[in-house]
């Protein structure tokens, strides 16, 4: 199979999916996606580029994340993946793939909108692995909603909290373990600039991240740590098909891109395997856009 390295037409690299229209309990899981992703499990080619790194990375089970978790591995890292209970069979998945490509993985289930869960994390990390210092701030809610009034409460903090607040927590328990040369990397999203009608709450989480990530690139750069973001646009995930967009739009998903297609999560992982690595070090409060060619800030 051709490795992300080797020279292919970005149009016709994967087909045009066009998924049936389906619907999933709320995390969603890859094993029973339709369908199936290539998280690089036989596409992602290892360079070195992250050799005895020790990394943690939250929504590692599955999607963007666990093509991230994959190729830091295959790029000589040790992981932590974090992820909801109800995603052990997807987090097991992702632990074989990285366990087969002779490396760690170290699996630490619980729920990010909690703040005591968010204050041990990178401990329980860094314990495992023996030292941290690589940071993806990866997990994310995303429920469609046709207007604002059907946002309850309940949904608008979740969302919140798992989304950024999560953020804060989780990265001001893991500074006092990251060495100099250690990086963060935050997931954002397209949606930070281009809000859909249908995802104000989340949306509006992804601009607080951005802001977040520019801020804090500042804070920490003197430190010796950097900050960086990812945003990404349509990429085939559960979180698509757990509400996060309109069931009519399933089958389009990802077509109004200027490839026609949507992205594939192992596309994403070497935006982050760059962030992370040494080799972006005069890199810091960056956002890199992985989104099919639509124009960005
Ligand atoms: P995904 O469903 O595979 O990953 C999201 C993960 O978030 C889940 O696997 C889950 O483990 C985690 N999560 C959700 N709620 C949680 C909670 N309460 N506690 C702990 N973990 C929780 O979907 P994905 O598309 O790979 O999403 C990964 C990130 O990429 C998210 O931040 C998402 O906003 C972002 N993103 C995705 C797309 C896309 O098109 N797929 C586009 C832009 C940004
Ligand atoms: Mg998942």
């Amino acid at each position: 199979m051709t490795d992300q390295l080797q020279m292919v037409d970005p149009v016709t690299r994967y087909p045009s999916i066009e998924p049936p229209k389906q619907h999933q309990e709320e995390p969603g899981l890859d094993a029973t996606l339709e369908p199936q992703t290539d998280r690089g499990q036989d596409t992602y080619r290892g360079t070195g580029r992250l050799e005895g790194r020790k990394a943690l990375i939250s929504g590692a089970d599955s999607g963007l994340g666990a093509a991230v978790a994959i190729a830091f591995a295959r790029e000589g890292a040790d992981v932590a993946l974090t992820y909801l209970p109800a995603e052990e069979r997807d987090a097991e998945w992702v632990k074989g793939v990285i366990e087969e490509s002779g490396r760690t993985a170290v699996l630490i289930p619980g729920d990010l909108a909690d703040k005591d869960f968010c204050a041990s994390l990178p401990k329980t990390a860094a314990d495992a692995l023996g030292g941290l210092d690589i940071l993806v701030n990866n997990a994310g809610k995303q429920i469609a909603q046709e207007e604002i009034a059907d946002i309850t409460d309940e949904q608008l903090e979740q969302t919140f909290d798992v989304n950024i607040l999560s953020m804060f927590r989780v990265v001001r328990a893991a500074l006092p373990l990251l060495p100099k040369g250690a990086s963060i990397i935050n997931s954002t999203s397209v949606q930070a600039y281009k809000p859909s009608e249908t995802l104000l709450d989340y949306a509006s989480t992804k601009a607080a991240i951005n802001a977040f990530t520019k801020g804090l690139a500042q804070q920490l750069g003197p430190q010796g740590i950097r900050v960086n973001a990812v945003a990404p646009g349509p990429f085939w995930t559960p979180l698509q098909v757990s509400d996060g967009q309109p069931k009519e739009k399933l089958p389009k998903f990802g077509k109004d891109t200027y490839l026609g297609r949507a992205g594939q999560p192992t596309e994403v992982a070497p935006a982050y395997v760059f962030l992370a690595s040494a080799e972006s070090s005069y890199v810091l409060g960056e956002t890199l856009n992985v989104n099919g060619g639509m124009p960005t800030p």
